[in-house]
């Protein structure tokens, strides 16, 4: 480990010392220079370490180099925009010229951005259109980056990679539409982002994707395949449940990928109300209010698994009895729709009926459930939307899918994938470390 120290130009006299002098000087030196002051000059200390350790022609491998000139650079951080002086160093052999420090950098050596502050540009425009990012950037860093470049780093990057290899106790499926930027064959620009995430009952959210052109099926076929390494063994389920909105085809190309099968029980109220407004043509607040009873027919609050075996039993005994009350309670909501007149939305219940109440079957069975799943689908959904539908913007399908999918890696929980792969990108295992200390004062 070597160390470098650092110099700082100082007129001080102490005949006139002054400690609040002091204290004005250390800040007027960094309000004009400021941290990228600082980062600057710790620049140009490396790359004289690095010279002096003995740099060799990237072309020829020999030693015998002369400075041949200085460049700057300008780089676009985190804290702020540094101005880089760097050394251009000519080969007496084969006469190439190149710089040394360009080879420390952990970006290509003539990007304007660090990784950083590409990680931070790309958090900043999942929260906001790219203009008002543009906005935001300037205002807090102080430079201005263009919405323009921030798009072009957007459909750069290829940090939205996620691994679909792995188990998850339920697996949540959803779709959304976004308007598309081009028309397709049939003069539509109705585009589709179908995501899929897995949520463990420990909390954690498992983003496993979002797509924009693949069908259910693919998608199926896709996350089925990366989970089965030979068809020699037999696929095992890579989920506890699947939870869906009831789509039928996105049902029947992802349940292979799960023991079970539970409705979206937030999408079942949220999907009645217009069904019977728009289908059954009932009054708003009678469709209102159906909905609400329904609602109420759905959640079962289910105990923690004791660790007394008996108390076990017992709370078990009365979540049956619940569970078989809670099935007769929809099983009447069915007549009272038919009895209304309801026909849709008597039909739409009764197909969901299988499927309600996996999660306390579930809970019956091993004990774990999932009060959370319904919560997070709507929340990351509605992030999702807020982001891609309500913006106005029309986006490319590639755009909407990249864009979703930095949207997915980025929910809180998930938070752990982000910034994982983006300490890979930095090299964040490069050790450096810095403190102050102390001063060498030069004899004059
Ligand atoms: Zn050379």
């Amino acid at each position: 480990m070597s160390k470098l120290s650092l110099h700082i130009g100082s007129e001080v006299s102490l005949k006139d010392f002054s400690f609040s002098q002091l204290i004005v000087a250390v800040k007027n030196l960094f309000d004009t220079e400021g941290i990228p002051g600082l980062v600057k000059v710790l620049v140009t200390l490396i790359e004289q370490m690095l010279i002096r350790s003995g740099v060799e022609c990237p072309y020829c491998k020999t030693n015998e180099l002369h400075r041949h000139s200085e460049g700057h650079r300008r780089v676009k951080t985190s804290i702020g925009e540094v101005r880089l002086t760097l050394s251009r160093l000519v080969c007496m052999k084969c006469k190439k010229t190149f710089v040394p420090f360009n080879r420390l950098f952990d970006i290509d050596p003539y990007s304007r951005k660090s990784r950083e502050f590409e990680k931070l540009s790309l958090e900043t425009i999942t929260n906001q259109s790219f203009r008002r990012s543009a906005r935001n950037l300037n205002d807090t860093m102080g430079f201005s980056t263009s919405h323009t470049t921030l798009h072009r780093w957007f459909n750069r990057t290829d940090s939205v990679n996620m691994n679909v290899n792995k188990k998850v106790d339920f697996l949540i499926a959803d779709g959304t539409g976004f308007k598309r930027a081009k028309r397709d064959k049939f003069d539509s620009n109705k585009g589709s982002i179908k995501v899929l995430i897995g949520y463990n009952k420990n909390g954690d959210v498992i983003p496993f994707g979002a797509w924009t052109r693949a069908s259910w099926k693919d998608i199926g076929r896709y996350v089925k395949k990366e989970n089965h390494p030979s068809d020699k063994i037999k696929f095992k389920p890579i989920a506890g449940t699947l939870i869906t909105d009831g789509e039928e085809e996105m049902v029947r190309q992802l349940k292979k990928l799960a023991m079970s099968h539970q409705r979206c029980l937030f999408h079942m109220t949220h999907e009645l109300t217009p069904l019977l407004r728009y289908k059954d043509i009932v009054g708003k607040d009678e469709a209102l209010k159906i909905s609400e009873e329904l609602n109420e027919l759905l959640y079962l609050d289910l105990p923690e698994t004791d660790a007394d075996p008996l108390k076990s039993l017992e709370d078990k005994l009365k979540i049956e009895i619940k569970l078989k009350a809670m099935k007769e309670a929809i099983d009447a909501f069915i007549k009272e729709l038919h009895a209304l007149g309801y026909a849709k939305a008597k039909t739409f219940v009764e197909n969901a009926k299988a499927q309600l109440f996996t999660y306390i079957d579930n809970w019956i069975k091993t004990g774990i459930s999932n009060p959370k799943v319904t919560s997070l689908v709507e929340r990351m959904m509605r992030e999702i939307k807020r982001r891609i539908k309500r913006m106005g913007y029309r986006w490319s399908e590639n755009g909407a899918e990249k864009m979703t999918r930095l949207i997915l890696l980025q929910l809180s929980s998930t938070k752990h994938f982000w910034e994982t792969q983006w300490q890979e990108k930095m090299g964040i295992n490069a050790n450096i470390k810095l403190t102050f200390l102390g001063i060498t004062v030069d004899q004059v």
